[in-house]
């Protein structure tokens, strides 16, 4: 049985609601942790306005890890993850018996490590949980401890109205004062002293409600690799460095505003917006301070910064509204250029909200299987026959019809939900091939398009090999697709896979040449099999111009280096001629045929053989 379960009390009944949520929001305030309540089985969140993404990252099994401690007698429950995550729980009890349960939302007990952050990387939100040393978690315990001991005083003496008692006025003031030593450790930053993130809410709250009229503005600043610095002289010298930046920012705004560090590489900067200047302006002041060359014991360090903007009252009049703002608009002004800044649009969240939601719905489509692939034939111009297929992927989404890959990739990439998706492909390119075999077809490859976030996961040639395996297809069969630029990306790491490829008997086509480095340069080193020239080059192949010149001299160089080349796009009969012309390996395209299903894909092979 779960804690509490035989309880039927109603939870306000016993509790005075009010002042419950009182001492939550102030805990909330003060470190920046969400608490929530177990009550009867259900997690109830009493603050559902705060940040809901915080609550996100809780998980079941610590829960459960934390109540198992809980029912072996322990004061409070705690699990870590690895990861550096940690969750706190705390049972309170009425006549022995465990009543509710306060769970923490995430806190970190340490810097989170590199690769967390980068798999929560789609997550705009991760700052927000906190990061708190050993010292100020033993504090934030006890003050968790205190306020349940006066919770249960409140329900066992089933006192309705605190006020009336005289003695638990008292240990309510007694827990402010708590709270009162823990705003020492919980508003400053250990490191530049500077205030921290907690402060600075109160802080803005406070100005905001005094002039609630003015018009404030928020810049969320973030040095671009700082890592380099604490790589290259250390973290004693990154951290004086932090220091002097965090306390130069100070100064500037030291008459109309405020400055604080809210991470590592982070500081906020809250003032009220000055008549005389537009924002463009401030924003530039703060930029020109910042970016540049930094000294401190004889080392020059060149600074670069990106910094999002928003605006009290028109991006918001919550201080948590625009709070956020700023962290969209900073992670805006990061997609772009170093050193520049973005101001808050609403348009920016409104793409936040609508990928955020597009995510959920490729969750869904993985474990509901909603995704397809469909198989575009591949002409070889001299036997005139289909010998080979690129797999595409399509997904058939009940609530958002189909969507073609243009609309979902880029975002599977960013949230790496793609490496699940590439392995479904794979899986179900390969076993289409053993079909097609089965079945007697007589075909050269199936073509499948990797991303360069599976190629960047260690354990990518792994599961190409554990999916050989497992489906028995044969490694002949199969072509994978590598764009051109992520080759470059990392060339010597790639390197290394298409090696592993080729040992395999896979063979390897570089996608979409021409788009990106077009390295012709390069391509002796690379051990392909196949060039595929990109589409843009083909649309002008027709005129007399630069890219029928080049498309020739693609072919040209790609044959003396004994590769095959497929031309992509093609569209129209004078491009198919022309490649042809040019002694063009292979075509693809819409002039021959458009991606088609399996079953459209075999009927057209069982054609072709009809036609040898
Ligand atoms: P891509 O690899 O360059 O694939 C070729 C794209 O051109 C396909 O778009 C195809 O339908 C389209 N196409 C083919 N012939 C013609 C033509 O004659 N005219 C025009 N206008 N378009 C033509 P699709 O299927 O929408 O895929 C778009 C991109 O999405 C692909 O570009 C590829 O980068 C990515 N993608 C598709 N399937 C997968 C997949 O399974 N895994 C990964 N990682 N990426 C995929
Ligand atoms: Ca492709
Ligand atoms: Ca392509």
């Amino acid at each position: 049985m779960r804690v509490g379960v035989n309880m039927e009390f109603k939870f306000s009944e016993f509790i005075d609601l009010p002042k419950f949520k009182a001492l939550i929001k102030n805990f909330y305030d003060l470190t920046g942790i969400i608490c929530l309540i177990e009550h009867n089985e259900k997690i109830i969140n009493l603050f559902p306005k705060y940040n809901n993404e915080l609550i996100r990252f809780r998980f079941d099994d610590y829960d459960k890890y934390i109540i198992k401690q809980i029912k072996n007698k322990k004061k409070y429950g705690i699990a870590k993850s690895k990861s550096g995550l940690m969750y706190i729980g705390l049972p309170i009890y009425v006549e022995k018996e465990s009543f509710i349960t306060i769970f923490t939302s995430a806190i970190f007990y340490k810097e989170p490590d590199s690769d967390f952050l980068n798999s929560l990387k789609s997550s705009n939100f991760i700052k927000d949980i906190p990061v708190y040393s050993n010292e100020k978690i033993t504090e934030i315990i006890k003050i968790m401890c205190n306020t349940s001991s006066l919770i249960e005083n409140m329900i066992s003496n089933h006192i309705k109205d605190i006020n009336s008692n005289l003695k638990l006025i008292e240990n309510f003031n007694k827990l402010t004062d708590d709270y009162n030593n823990v705003k020492k450790i919980a508003y400053y930053d250990e490191l530049t002293n500077l205030p921290n993130r907690n402060y600075l809410k109160h802080e803005m709250e406070r100005q905001i409600n005094l002039n609630p009229e003015k018009t404030f503005i928020l810049f969320y600043v973030e040095m671009n690799d700082f890592k380099n610095v604490n790589d290259i002289y250390g973290y004693e010298y990154g951290d004086k460095l932090l220091t002097k930046i965090g306390n130069e920012v100070k100064k500037l705004y030291y008459e109309n505003g405020i400055v604080a560090r809210v991470g590592g590489k982070e500081f906020l900067v809250f003032k009220t917006k000055d008549d005389s200047k537009s924002l463009n302006e401030e924003a530039e002041i703060l930029l020109d301070n910042l970016n540049g060359i930094w000294y401190l014991n004889g080392n020059e360090v060149p600074i670069s910064v990106n910094i999002g903007i928003s605006v009290y009252p028109d991006d918001g009049t919550d201080i948590l509204d625009i709070y956020r703002n700023s962290d969209i608009a900073l992670n805006k002004s990061k997609c772009g250029e170093r050193n520049s800044y973005k101001v808050f649009k609403k348009s920016m969240y409104d793409d936040i909200l609508k990928k955020s939601q597009l995510e959920k719905e490729i969750r869904k489509a993985l474990k509901n299987e909603e995704f397809v692939l469909y198989y575009q034939p591949q002409m070889d111009i001299q036997l005139h026959r289909i010998v080979s297929f690129e797999a595409l992927i399509r997904w058939n989404s009940p609530k958002l019809g189909w969507v073609m890959p243009g609309e979902f990739i880029s975002l599977a990439e960013e949230t790496s939900l793609i490496v699940p998706i590439g392995e479904w492909v794979f899986r179900e390119a390969c076993e289409q091939s053993i079909k097609w075999k089965n079945e007697g077809y007589d075909y050269d490859f199936i073509s499948i398009n990797v991303s360069t976030v599976q190629l960047r996961k260690n354990n990518f040639i792994d599961m190409v090999k554990s999916i050989f395996k497992e489906t028995g297809a044969d490694p002949k069969l199969i072509e994978i697709e590598i764009t051109e630029s992520v080759v470059m990306e990392s060339l010597e790491k790639n390197l290394k896979i298409i090696d592993e490829l080729k040992k395999m008997g896979i063979r390897v086509a570089l996608d979409d040449f021409g788009s990106g480095y077009s390295s012709l340069n390069y391509l002796k080193s690379i051990p392909i099999n196949t060039i595929k020239i990109d589409k843009t080059f083909i649309d002008g192949i027709c005129k007399n111009s630069y890219e029928n010149i080049i498309t020739e001299q693609i072919i040209d160089l790609a044959h003396k280096m004994k590769l095959d080349v497929i031309a992509e796009g093609v569209e129209i009969e004078e491009q198919f001629r022309s490649l042809k012309i040019k002694n063009c390996n292979k075509i693809q395209g819409y002039y021959f045929g458009k991606p088609m299903t399996a079953k459209d894909a075999g009927i057209v092979l069982k054609n072709e053989e009809n036609i040898l």
